[in-house]
């Protein structure tokens, strides 16, 4: 059997050879374009949003996580009170093109798009500075405007049918306290005893029923959580 597999598995690799015969994978580079796959990682650059205001609000976080520590930045304020890198520097020597700083960036103003072709004689010419950091468009994220989306409160969501159980759960035991003068008197000698015979006496069922309703509460809470983040 095992002299079959290795058979099999030569014919396969024989195969998969065959049927590249014919076939040009090389590209004549820089003549021919290259055919770069989507999430290629080239030169970080930064970006704009579609208004054309710029992206970066130099919270420095792209600063802090970049693992050659090769970008340094200033910050400035508009008069409107938002926040811009005054300075922003690259250096492109140190630069490994991990895209550590694409990730930490909150208003996806920092992008590595698929510039890969730059070559210098000096080191120093690697340093690039905001002005030939900046680009015009928008990158990856054509539509994205980060003051559009932080701090805006989102349509259909929130606690609202949540807080209705809560309100309705509410009623129901005032009801039922109202009805039972017992349970009013339980509820007026609360300590560690009364719970104690609460969860373990003839007031079970209605623990239970407290907890059965708490825990929906909380899932309700947890599914629209969810729900939240996969719309997001
Ligand atoms: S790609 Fe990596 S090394 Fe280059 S600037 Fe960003 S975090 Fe630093
Ligand atoms: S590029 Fe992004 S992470 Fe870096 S300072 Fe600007 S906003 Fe912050």
């Amino acid at each position: 059997m095992r002299v079959w597999r290795n058979i099999s598995e030569l014919g396969a690799g024989l195969w998969t050879t065959l049927r590249q015969l014919g076939r040009t994978s090389t590209v004549s580079y820089p003549e021919e374009p290259l055919n770069l796959p989507p999430r290629w990682r080239g030169r970080p650059v930064l970006t704009r949003d579609p208004d054309g205001d710029e992206r970066c609000v130099a919270c420095q976080l792209c600063s802090a996580v970049c693992p050659t520590r090769c970008i340094e930045l200033q910050a400035g304020e508009r008069p409107d009170t938002r926040r811009y890198p005054l300075t922003f520097r690259i250096n492109f020597s140190r630069c490994i093109y991990c895209g550590l700083c694409e990730e930490a960036c909150p208003t996806l103003a920092i992008q590595l798009l698929d510039e890969f072709a730059f070559s210098k004689e000096h080191h120093a010419d690697f340093i690039y500075e905001k002005e030939a950091l900046l680009i015009d468009g928008t990158g990856k994220h054509p539509h994205y405007n980060f003051y559009r989306h932080s701090g805006v409160a989102l349509q259909g969501r929130g606690f609202w049918w949540p807080a209705v159980l809560v309100v309705l759960l509410t009623a129901v035991l005032i009801l039922l306290f109202s009805r039972r003068p017992d349970l009013m008197v339980l509820i007026q000698e609360i300590g560690p005893g009364t719970v104690g015979r609460a969860l373990f006496g003839p007031y079970l069922w209605l623990t239970e029923a407290v907890a059965l309703l708490l825990f929906a509460v909380i899932a309700a809470v947890l599914a629209i959580h969810r729900r939240d983040d996969h719309d997001a």
